[in-house]
C-alpha cells in the first residue's frame, strides 16, 4: 500500500471521543466527552418536528440560510455590543469544530505558529497540525490557571499569527477578565496577531464571573475571529451547528474554506434552531441557573467524597486530582476507572502541554440523578481501585 499523509502522523484520535466508547464498553456512566444527556428547549423540538414536513430537505445557501444568521446577528449584536451584518459577517458551519478549522486555514499558512494557552481543548492541537501551523504552549498556571505575561510576550516575540482563545475554557474552567484579555489584546495589536476564539460556553458562566467576548475589547473587533456554537446553549451537540463571526474581509474568505470543506450546515436543523436564536433573556438566565445547580451538587458530592478538584468558574467541566492513587497512567486510570467504578472521564494528559498525569476531567451537563449515581459511585473509588 502507498504511505498515507505525514500530515496525520502528528496526532492520535480524540480521547475524549475514544472514552465515550470506552465507557459504552463498560456501561459507565459517561462524564468523559461534554454532553448533555438531557432533552433540547421543548420550542426546539416542536419546531423540528414541523420542519420536516416543510421545504428544507436540499442545501441551505452554504453560509447560512437567511433567516438563521439573520437571527443569530440579532442575538450576538445585543451581547456583543456592535451591529452584526447578517450578510458579510457571518459563516454558519458543522459546529464550532469546523468554524475553528475554518479559522485556521483561513488565517495561517504552513509554517506559521499559533499561541495555544495549555491546557487546551484537544481539538486545537489537531487543528493547527491539520493546518500546517506550529503551536506555541503558553502554559496556564494552577490553581487560578492565570498567564503569566511574561511567558505570553515571549510566545508573541516569536511572531504567531494567531493566538487561540477558549473562553470560558475548556477544561480548567476558567473565565477570563477583562484585564486579562485587556492584556492579551494590548498584545495581538503590538504584534499584529489575529485572535481565533472559542466561545461555546459563553452562556455557561457562575456568579460572580462575567464572560467578555473578545471582540467586544475596543480595536479587537479587527483582529478577532469569533466562534462558537449552539451546541452547548440549546444542549444539541448533535445538531453540528456553530459559526463563525468576524469582519468582511475574513468572512469572505472563510465562506469559501467552509463551501469546500462542508458546502453547508444541515438545514432543517438551522431552521429549527432559529426558535433558540430568538428566545429572550430569560433562557440564559434559566440556563446558567440550572448548570449552577448541577455544578454546586456534583462539587458537593466530590467535597463529601473528598477528591480534591478544581471549582469552574464557567463551562460545565471539573478536574480531579488523583495522585493519591499513584498511577504513572492517567489513561490506564481513566479505562480502570469506567471498568471498575463505572465511571466515564477522560485523562488529563489529552490537555496539558506539560507532563501532567495525576488529573482526569469529569464533566456534570447530565441530569441530576445521573450525577448522583456517578457520586454514588465515586463514593466506592478507594475500594475498588488499588493504590500503586
Ligand atoms: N467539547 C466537548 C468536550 O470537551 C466535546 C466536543 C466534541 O467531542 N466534539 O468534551
Amino acid at each position: 500500500m502507498p504511505t498515507l499523509s505525514k500530515r496525520t502522523e502528528g496526532f492520535t484520535d480524540s480521547v475524549i471521543r475514544r472514552m465515550t466508547r470506552i465507557s459504552n464498553q463498560y456501561g459507565a456512566v459517561n462524564l468523559s466527552q461534554g454532553f448533555p444527556d438531557f432533552e433540547p428547549p421543548r420550542e426546539l423540538l416542536q419546531r423540528l418536528a414541523e420542519v420536516t414536513k416543510e421545504d428544507f430537505h436540499q442545501y441551505s445557501i452554504t453560509w447560512g440560510a437567511q433567516n438563521f444568521r439573520e437571527a443569530l446577528a440579532q442575538k450576538q449584536s445585543r451581547l456583543m455590543g456592535r451591529t452584526i451584518d447578517p450578510n458579510g459577517e457571518i459563516v454558519v458551519t458543522c459546529g464550532s469544530t469546523e468554524a475553528m478549522m475554518a479559522a485556521m486555514m483561513t488565517v495561517t499558512n504552513p509554517g506559521d505558529k499559533v499561541i495555544v494557552f495549555s491546557p487546551f481543548y484537544e481539538n486545537y492541537g489537531a487543528d493547527t497540525i491539520l493546518s500546517g501551523a506550529e503551536p506555541i504552549y503558553v502554559p496556564l498556571y494552577p490553581p487560578e490557571f492565570n498567564f503569566n505575561i511574561d511567558d505570553l510576550e515571549a510566545a508573541f516575540r516569536q511572531k504567531p499569527k494567531a493566538l487561540i482563545l477558549c473562553n470560558p475554557s475548556n477544561p480548567c474552567g476558567k473565565v477570563f477578565t477583562y484585564d486579562e484579555l485587556k492584556t492579551i489584546a494590548d498584545l495581538a495589536e503590538k504584534y499584529d496577531t489575529f485572535v481565533i476564539t472559542d466561545e461555546v460556553y459563553e452562556h455557561i458562566v457562575y456568579e460572580p464571573y462575567k464572560h467578555t467576548y473578545f471582540a467586544s475589547i475596543p480595536g479587537m473587533w479587527e483582529r478577532t475571529i469569533s466562534c462558537s456554537s449552539l451546541s452547548k446553549t440549546y444542549s444539541i451537540t448533535g445538531w453540528r451547528l456553530g459559526y463563525i463571526i468576524a469582519p468582511k474581509e475574513v468572512i469572505e474568505v472563510a465562506k469559501k474554506v467552509h463551501d469546500f470543506l462542508t458546502v453547508g450546515a444541515a438545514a432543517p436543523l438551522q431552521e429549527a434552531a432559529v426558535t433558540g436564536l430568538r428566545f429572550g433573556d430569560d433562557y440564559y438566565k434559566d440556563l446558567q441557573a440550572k448548570y449552577t445547580e448541577k455544578r454546586d451538587l456534583f462539587l458537593r458530592g466530590l467535597d463529601d467524597i473528598g477528591i480534591v478538584h478544581t471549582v469552574p468558574q464557567g463551562a460545565y467541566y471539573i478536574l480531579l486530582d488523583i495522585s493519591e492513587f499513584g498511577y504513572e497512567s492517567d489513561l490506564e486510570f481513566c479505562e480502570v476507572l469506567a471498568r471498575d467504578v463505572g465511571v466515564g472521564a477522560v485523562p488529563g494528559s489529552s490537555f496539558f502541554r506539560e507532563d501532567v498525569n495525576h488529573l482526569i476531567r469529569l464533566h456534570f451537563a447530565k441530569k441530576n440523578e445521573t450525577l448522583y449515581e456517578a457520586l454514588n459511585r465515586l463514593e466506592h473509588i478507594r475500594n475498588k481501585i488499588a493504590k500503586r
